[in-house]
């Protein structure tokens, strides 16, 4: 199976217990729309490591988070990604909240998409494409209509795997439905034959051990046309980079 990879550029402010979450997080969201965002040292560190790995490498969609672009550090070392023919930029919420988990909203979620896609679009120009991945990465049903409306054509927020079944309303493959019933690509999710193995399962016992054979295994041929051609999607976060004392890299073919 052809891989296509993705990196989400969640800061620390952004994990769910911290913001975003109508009950799991330290900050309480009332509004969307989030101002003078300012990266940690952290990300920046794990951002510069991530830009020195993707020179001359694969092609890579980066799933911007559109409050960033605040920050004028971030936005230098985005600048520099910019530059890069093997980097494109997608559509991963304006300040992370994770609209699945709160009840539907269907006007506030529209006004969020094509506020953070004009912006991160200005931003990128040629470099932009319309693709989407839920904050906290678990999409509902209602949010499929204003994503078409938005102009999106590509989401990849689907986990594939009996362990999310529980968070999502009914089951993964009807909320998969619901988003190609209306015209829009879903890529799901690489998973292992014990479960998930993107974003966090690669670092999490046990799920890190099988993840990481079945990343190699997938990302012998990679694409860069995942409107086009059928894929899954491998993806990881900038913050991996830190990993192993900024040793970390993703366990595709080509870093073995
Ligand atoms: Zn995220």
């Amino acid at each position: 199976m052809t891989a296509w990879l993705s990196v989400d550029t969640d800061d620390i402010v952004h994990f769910p217990s911290n913001r975003g979450h109508p009950n799991r997080s330290s900050q309480y969201m009332d509004e969307w729309k989030t101002s003078g965002y300012r990266a940690s040292e952290k990300l920046l560190q794990a951002t510069d490591r991530f830009i020195q790995w993707v020179q001359d490498g694969p092609e890579i969609t980066v799933f911007l988070i559109a409050e960033q672009l605040d920050c004028p550090d971030f936005r230098i070392r985005m600048e520099k990604l910019l530059q890069m023919p093997n980097i494109v930029f997608g559509c991963h919420g304006w300040g992370h909240r994770c609209w699945s988990a709160w009840p539907e909203d269907i006007e506030s979620f529209s006004a969020m998409l094509s506020t953070s896609r004009d912006r991160i679009s200005d931003f990128a120009g040629n470099s932009w494409r319309p693709r989407f991945r839920a904050p906290a990465g678990y999409i509902a049903k209602w949010m499929a209509a204003p994503l078409a409306a938005a102009g999106f054509n590509l989401d990849s927020s689907i986990n594939p795997s009996r362990w999310v079944n529980r968070k999502m309303e009914g089951d993964w493959m009807s909320v998969k439905q619901s988003i190609e019933g209306i015209g829009i690509i879903e890529v799901p999710w690489l998973t292992s034959v014990i479960g998930p193995a993107c974003g966090p399962a690669l670092s999490l016992f046990p799920f890190a051990i099988f993840a990481k054979r079945a990343w190699r295994k997938h990302s012998l041929r990679i694409t860069s046309n995942p409107e086009n051609e059928k894929c899954v999607a491998l993806y990881w976060h900038l913050l991996d980079h830190n990993r192993k004392e900024g040793n970390w890299n993703p366990p595709i073919s080509k870093s073995q």
